[in-house]
């Protein structure tokens, strides 16, 4: 009863009649055509079928007739439209996965006429990882889920966007005139950042992402190559912070390899324990000149490169997943170093140890600082640990009850970069923190009498009615140390007294310190 049936006319026309000749145009090109197309019933309950279109030809090679099959939620078959809906689908938003995602890709390939072009676009939520662990997965999943959404409703269309995996979407421009069209788009995704998120768990959350672009043919000529392109380049646009966007080029491709030897090379080191060391950044109380802490900042003795420093090898380590290994050995490197230079006889100044989020959050961190606890016989105030503001995000009962203990232990806690997050002022006191380090920017700002002098004045007498102590880092000469000096700022870190030293020379600078302020 169907056959002879224009296949809009049979679907009511859910899509727009460029659909339909989509359709049409792909299977006559490659034989065939797989995908869902919207129905409405006679109820007025749209459902989706499986449409299979296959392309039978005449000898001669043109076009006999279409072959149209129907897999429908009313057909009985119901069971193998699910099957197939599953491979397709993205179970927790409903929308096409990685798998449709190239099929689409592939037809939109197949189906460009010179000169036209295709644009793919995949994208990451900035920090979805401490999102998703400080709220809770519940909330994680509605984000997903909402992020999603918006993408279709910003005039993207539910067609072209996918999800991809994890925090990962995609979304697929199939007709691009020129690299303006995808500017649009990507214009019209930022715009997105601008709206809150509400959750349903008391407060809003605004999201930032990154992105990575990719163009077909420049970029690649099969949905694959575009698709890994455009995750290359989004890859790059990560390295380059929150909020970024970064159009695939060729020398990417270069860069990423040699991005994966650096891996493998740092996978190797922290297994061996071999070439990576700590050097350590005296802090120095700026009216009595003494040495009042360290900072432990982590080097790469690597085989071919030299000495590298962190902003060298830390982002490929992050994207590696392999933070909480740097973080274990910096940790147990600075207990070992402390029992070493007690043992000597030496006073020892509490050493700040840097933690990134992926360890606070996730990692077994309180059982690995009561066992250095054990090992090595740490006493109260020998170590702190700096988070940014960004692991913190909410006072949740576990951020808290994991802080506690960690205090608990003898262990403090400061916030690095203070002042550059985006952590609610409003709970900061809920956290029961030690110290607040001034960022580097402000530091290097206080002379050019702008904004950076009000902001850190504001910083100090925050910090001081909430009873938090204060750092300032990155202080580079005797202007800047003098106006922190002057607004209550006075344990500075920075060139201006030391860089980063090696330990033999720290223990010169532990031994000069006076001995009356060893403890009883
Ligand atoms: P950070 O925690 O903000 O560390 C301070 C950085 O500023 C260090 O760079 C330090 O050498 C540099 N610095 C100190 N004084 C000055 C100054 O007066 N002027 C300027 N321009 N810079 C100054 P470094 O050692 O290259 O570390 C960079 C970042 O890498 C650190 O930033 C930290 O986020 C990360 N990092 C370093 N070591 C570790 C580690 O063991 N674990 C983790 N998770 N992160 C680390
Ligand atoms: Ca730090
Ligand atoms: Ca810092």
């Amino acid at each position: 009863t169907l056959a002879g049936k224009q296949l809009q006319s049979l679907h009511r026309a859910q899509h727009p009649p460029a659909f339909y000749r989509n359709i049409l145009v792909s299977s006559c090109r490659t034989g065939s055509w797989v995908g869902e197309i919207d129905h409405r019933l006679a109820s007025g309950d749209v459902v989706a079928h499986l449409v299979r279109v296959t392309t039978i030809r005449r000898e001669d090679e043109s076009v006999r007739y279409l072959v149209i099959m129907l897999q429908g939620a009313t057909s009985g078959r119901q069971l193998s439209l699910s099957t197939e809906w599953l491979a397709n689908r993205d179970v927790l938003t409903g929308l096409p996965n990685r798998n449709l995602a190239i099929q689409r890709i592939e037809t939109a390939i197949t189906t460009a006429d010179a000169p036209k072009q295709v644009g793919v676009v995949v994208i990451n939520i900035d920090d979805f990882k401490p999102i998703n662990d400080s709220l809770g997965h519940v909330y994680g999943d509605e984000l997903l889920k909402a992020f999603g959404l918006r993408l279709i409703r910003c005039g993207l269309g539910s067609e072209n966007v996918a999800r991809l995996g994890g925090d990962e979407f995609c979304v697929l421009i199939p007709h691009l005139t020129s690299q303006d069209d995808a500017l649009q788009v990507v214009t019209r995704i930022r715009q997105l950042e601008q709206q809150s998120y509400d959750l349903d768990a008391g407060f809003e959350v605004y999201v930032s992402v990154c992105m990575g672009v990719a163009i077909y043919p420049q970029h690649g000529d099969s949905a694959l190559q575009l698709l890994n392109n455009a995750d290359t380049a989004l890859h790059e646009a990560k390295r380059a912070g929150r909020d970024s966007v970064c159009y695939y080029h060729n020398d990417m491709t270069l860069a990423a390899a040699s991005r994966l030897e650096l891996i493998s090379q740092l996978r190797v080191a922290l297994q061996n324990g071999s070439g990576l060391r700590l050097f350590y950044q005296p802090q120095v109380d700026a009216i009595t000149g003494q040495l009042v802490g360290l900072e432990a900042l982590i080097r790469w003795q690597h085989p071919a490169d030299g000495l590298l420093l962190p902003d060298r090898f830390l982002g490929s380590a992050h994207d590696a997943g392999l933070m909480p290994d740097i973080d274990r050995f910096a940790l147990q490197q600075t207990a070992r170093q402390i029992f070493h230079w007690r043992s000597k006889g030496l006073l020892v100044v509490p050493v700040a140890v840097n933690i990134s989020q992926q360890s606070f959050v996730a990692g077994n961190l309180l059982e690995q600082l009561q066992s250095l606890v054990g090992l090595f016989g740490l006493q109260p105030g020998d170590i702190e640990l700096e988070l940014t503001e960004g692991a913190l995000l909410e006072p949740t009962p576990q951020v808290l009850t994991l802080i506690s203990a960690i205090n608990d232990l003898g262990i403090g806690l400061v916030i690095d970069d203070f002042g550059t997050g985006y952590s609610s002022l409003g709970y900061l006191h809920r956290f029961p923190l030690q110290k607040l380090k001034i960022d580097r920017s402000f530091v290097s700002g206080v002379e050019d009498a702008g904004d950076s002098q009000v902001i850190t004045r504001t910083i100090v007498k925050m910090a001081q009615e909430l009873g938090f102590g204060l750092v300032a880092e990155g202080v580079e000469n005797a202007r800047q140390a003098d106006f922190l000096s002057r607004s209550g700022c006075v344990v500075h870190q920075g060139f201006w007294y030391d860089q980063a030293l090696e330990p033999e020379s720290v223990e010169g600078m532990l031994q000069a310190l006076p001995s009356e302020s060893l403890p009883e």
